[in-house]
């Protein structure tokens, strides 16, 4: 078979510049799920931010802050080895998901094919109407009609940008936030607003200009495509074995033919543009756009729907129903080992993290009443979004344990640093270095023990 076609992207011509796809507008069955699908995703994503649990958004990433919500709960820097073993599962899931269903994710699930083929690509079939007409308005020459047309959707592209970059925003810092900046006005939060208009013009240009490059170019997940597939992976397929010989519709032609007609639907639906009948590539963002159209000529000239489906190579070539193979059972036991572990992490996480250190410099001091004190510094975390008192006592020597301040209360989603002294009777200290334990207690439930050590002169 000729391969010279993946010698080249569609969207690239032969001098590198942009070569412009034009796909026509999608229908049928899928597109319907599709568009319903993406109804959903929208309202959850510019839902979300609304959401508050204690007060707080459900989803918060602030970045600079180093403060993450995730369902109410938050995380913050300590909590990093669960934000690397939560990174690692869903790297394993999406390799997983990957080597069983494909690249589905990309046409149905991901932010890029969202907003640019049901949000922004709906918006352009309204304003400059379906593919030959668009192509039309572009090859004309600059006139009114030309200028009214690019700067409506010129504007409406940034305004829905601004929209989204606003959203986003309230991702990073909480709606609450972008809305008293809002209020505020632009002079309070000239910085702020900067960012804001970089981020739409950011969206703006790869919605307006760069488009389905994003997924051919740009994203390493697509990237990832040639590694992850096998035969057994379903993915968008043209049924080769069904389709050739193809041929255009003749009259008194007795020749054995097969289903593919030629007409070239799938090709003109595909925002990538791309010819699905080559076989699986990188460019193919499963978005099923070419399943609908095919099925819909299929159906028109009495032939059975499926030429393009849903399918893996071992089911075109072979025949085959998708097996489990040795990788998906690796990958599987590895994914259910870390989803455990994670599991486990969360569920053992503690509303309060507490790290003790002995204060920087210092090593013990004697009394006038002839005790030893050692002096120790602990860096306390809220992770809840009430206030939390805190109580220490020592645990495994007898002695005195005295707060500076008495009693220790972290703020919620805070951050503390606590100095006390622990004092001890010559006669308790039998070595250089005693270890003691400390006792963390809220509200008498003791919610953590920790081990040091205290340094006195051994007599
Ligand atoms: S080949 Fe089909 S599924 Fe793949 S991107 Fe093109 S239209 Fe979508
Ligand atoms: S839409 Fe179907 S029949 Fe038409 S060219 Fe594509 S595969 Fe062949």
């Amino acid at each position: 078979m000729d391969q010279s076609f993946r010698d080249s992207v569609a969207t690239i011509d032969n001098k590198g510049g942009r070569n412009y796809i034009f796909p026509k507008k999608p229908k049928g069955n899928l597109y319907n799920k599709r568009t319903f699908a993406s109804i959903l995703y929208l309202i959850i994503f510019f839902g979300l931010p609304f959401i508050k649990i204690h007060g707080e958004p459900m989803f918060m990433i602030n970045v600079l802050k180093r403060k993450f919500i995730l369902f109410g709960q938050i995380f913050g820097p300590q909590d990093f080895f669960i934000f690397a073993l939560g990174m690692l599962t869903f790297m394993v899931f999406i390799i997983l998901f990957t080597v069983v269903f494909g690249r589905v994710f990309c046409g149905w699930a991901c932010p890029q094919t969202i907003f640019m083929e049901m949000v922004f690509r709906k918006i352009e079939y309204w304003i400059e109407g379906d593919y030959t007409k668009q192509r039309q308005l572009k090859e004309m020459p600059w006139n009114g009609f030309k200028i009214r047309k690019r700067v409506l959707k010129i504007v409406v592209f940034y305004l829905i940008s601004f929209i989204i970059a606003n959203f986003f925003m309230a991702y990073l810092i909480s709606m609450d936030e972008v809305l008293r900046y809002i209020r505020e006005g632009i002079s309070s939060h000239f910085g702020t607003f900067l960012t804001l208009i970089g981020f739409s013009t950011v969206f703006f240009f790869v919605f307006y200009w760069f488009r389905e490059q994003v997924c051919i170019v740009v994203c390493p997940y697509g990237r990832l495509q040639g590694v992850l597939l096998d035969k057994n992976s379903i993915v968008v397929a043209y049924d080769y074995v069904r389709g050739e010989p193809r041929g255009k519709i003749k009259k008194d032609v007795t020749e054995i033919q097969g289903d593919c007609i030629e007409c070239a639907a799938c090709v003109r639906v595909c925002p990538t543009g791309i010819d699905i009948r080559n076989g699986t590539q990188l460019e193919c963002v499963n978005c099923t756009a070419c399943i609908d159209a095919c099925d819909e000529i299929m159906v028109s000239v009495k032939r059975p729907t499926g030429l393009i489906r849903f399918a893996s190579e071992n089911n075109v070539a072979k025949g085959e129903k998708p097996k489990f193979n040795a990788r998906i059972i690796a990958y599987s036991f590895v994914l259910l080992a870390l989803i455990s572990a994670l599991g486990f992490m969360l569920a053992s996480r503690d509303d309060v993290d507490v790290t003790l250190l002995r204060t920087a410099g210092t090593v013990y001091q004697t009394l006038p009443d002839g005790r030893i004190a050692n002096i120790y510094n602990a860096k306390l975390a809220n992770k809840t979004h009430e206030d939390i008192p805190l109580t220490l006592k020592l645990e495994n020597i007898e002695g005195e344990l005295e707060v500076v301040g008495k009693v220790i209360i972290v703020e919620k989603e805070g951050y503390k640093n606590a100095t006390f002294i622990v004092k001890v009777a010559q006669k308790e200290i039998k070595q250089r270095k005693t270890p003691i334990r400390i006792s963390v207690y809220q509200e008498n439930v003791k919610i953590r023990t920790l081990s040091t050590t205290f340094m006195g002169p051994v007599e």
